[in-house]
């Protein structure tokens, strides 16, 4: 039997995509990934999605809006998706768990991941003190001295929320200002426990049974210098979660989902909504609208198919 609605990942465009098809009566199954809630699911403190005026963590939030969408009637999977063939109809899904899925339509909110910094030391010291994730890690670094590196909103964000921890927090950014919001920087800079180190990229990351300090390059000057911290945690962006699709779907040079309006991908029946095409916003409660536009959508392409069978496909994969 095929499922009218197959939505890949659990973050606010896949649970709001959830929600919407539910209550469409479209008995929607939502495929959640190894991450359930997504990223926001990785902050303790999320104060800019409305209907929160006292703020809300990221995994209550999120599992209020699977509790929301569950009340109309969403299934959850807690599986991953790891092949996809859109090139038939119903397009087919399998998992990491060995599932088989047919589906008539699908919604991809595979969102995106924290990129990683690539430098000697990284892996090998990744949950000895090298962390992506001050929310899950933050607690164990309580009187120590941590680095954070990045300038943009994450890395601000997360390294106030460290602060709650830490002896000090040294945001290490490779230039001399800061992408973040004005509010967060005014913040961090009123902060005692925060330090700057600007101009500076990390080298490595030294430490035997865990992290000791950060070997770091100052852009400017070239010269080296040694930051003794028991801690780093990487903000310095993310990349989209879509090597799955590709091939059978059309994505940018940085590998960003390519959707029309609609959020319609090439292929009539697959759509795709958040940070799996988004790289401008990038925030949760736009996700969360593209969720919504997207399950609005899916259900019109599910009500023309049932009206009049599956769009015949131009050469180049347009209906
Ligand atoms: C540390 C941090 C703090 C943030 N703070 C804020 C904030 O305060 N306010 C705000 O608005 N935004 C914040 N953001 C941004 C916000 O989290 C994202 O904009 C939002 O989560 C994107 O939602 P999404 O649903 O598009 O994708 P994601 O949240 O990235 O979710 C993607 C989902 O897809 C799943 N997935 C991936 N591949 C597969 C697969 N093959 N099969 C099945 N599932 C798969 C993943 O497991 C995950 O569940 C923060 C982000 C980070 C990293």
């Amino acid at each position: 039997m095929s499922e009218n609605v197959i939505i890949i990942g659990s973050g606010p465009a896949g649970l709001t995509a959830a929600l919407y098809t539910a209550r469409a009566n479209l008995d929607p199954l939502l495929i959640s990934g190894n991450e359930f809630g997504g990223q926001i699911a990785l902050t303790n403190e999320v104060e800019n999605y409305p209907g929160f005026p006292e703020g809300i963590t990221g995994p209550e939030l999120t599992e209020l809006m699977k509790q929301q969408a569950e009340k109309f009637g969403a299934r959850f999977e807690f599986d991953h998706v790891s092949k996809v063939e859109f090139g038939k109809h119903p397009f087919a899904l399998e998992t990491e768990n060995g599932e088989h899925y047919d589906a008539k339509s699908v919604i991809i909110a595979t969102g995106a991941s924290p990129r990683r910094l690539g430098v000697p030391g990284e892996l090998d010291l990744t949950g000895r003190g090298v962390s992506y994730c001050a929310t899950c890690d933050g607690f164990f670094f309580r009187g120590k001295d941590i680095a954070v590196i990045g300038g943009g909103d994450s890395a601000l964000q997360e390294g106030l929320f460290l602060t709650r921890f830490a002896n000090k927090v040294y945001i290490v950014h490779r230039r001399a200002e800061l992408r973040a919001q004005p509010i967060l920087q005014e913040r961090a800079r009123e902060n005692a426990r925060i330090d700057f180190v600007w101009d500076s990229v990390v080298r490595d990351i030294q430490g035997k049974d865990s992290v000791e300090s950060l070997g770091l390059v100052n852009v400017r000057t070239g010269g080296s210098a040694e930051l003794a911290v028991q801690g780093v945690f990487v903000y310095i962006g993310h990349y989209p979660n879509t090597e799955l699709f590709k091939g059978q779907l059309d994505m940018n040079q940085e590998g960003y989902l390519q959707v029309n309006e609609r959020l319609q991908t090439k292929i009539p029946g697959i759509f795709a909504a958040g940070e799996a095409h988004d790289h401008i916003f990038k925030q949760a409660i736009v996700s969360a609208g593209f969720g919504c536009m997207a399950a609005m959508e899916t259900e019109k392409f599910l009500a023309d198919l049932e009206h009049q069978g599956y769009p015949p496909l131009s050469p180049n994969g347009k209906p």
